[in-house]
């Protein structure tokens, strides 16, 4: 079931020059994101591989008040494989899957990396599901892989985590 969401990112005041950009491919939605994101990854588990309809998804996680969306969007929810749900959102009129806000991501939403009108700077910082990989898949000697999830204090930059961890603290929800 589709439902059309009206949005309340729209008031946020953005700060013009480090701001990032993207956008679906039909041009009705664009986004902003107003601070640097907090970290990129690869996901190679099932679920991903049925939306993006390819091998991995790669998804770029930014705080929730740092993404503002203009535009009409639609959302659904879904359930991830451990049964939690999250709501993916999608442009009403290309289809374009924008971002995802899971609830298990409590003050971050996840934005599709390769909607960002420069996502060649946002390389995967980690593979995940790699269990799931395809076999003819072969990821670089160096890459960050995990054979599900990982533990976010022990894998992201301390300075991503600790901004996370403020976020919280400073917007209990
Ligand atoms: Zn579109
Ligand atoms: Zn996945």
């Amino acid at each position: 079931m589709w439902i059309t969401l009206t949005t309340n990112r729209l008031n946020i005041k953005m700060e013009k020059n480090k701001n990032l950009t993207g956008g679906c491919i039909c041009g009705q939605v664009k986004y902003t994101i107003t601070e640097k994101p907090l970290f990129t990854q690869a996901c190679h588990c099932k679920d991903c591989k049925i939306i993006t309809g390819s091998s991995y998804v790669i998804n770029t996680s930014v705080l929730d008040n740092t993404l503002i969306i203009e535009g009409n969007i639609s959302s659904t929810e879904l359930k991830t494989g451990s049964g939690a749900t999250s709501k993916a959102y999608f442009c009403n009129k290309c289809g374009t899957y924008i971002y995802t806000d899971y609830a298990t991501a409590v003050g971050r939403s996840t934005v599709r990396t390769k909607t960002l009108d420069n996502s060649e700077n946002f390389p995967p910082e980690a593979h995940i599901f790699t269990k799931n990989k395809d076999p003819w898949l072969k990821l670089t000697d160096g890459a960050n892989c995990f054979e599900k999830m990982y533990d976010l204090k022990n894998t992201w930059p301390k300075e991503s985590y600790e901004r996370y961890k403020n976020y919280l603290k400073n917007n209990k929800r």
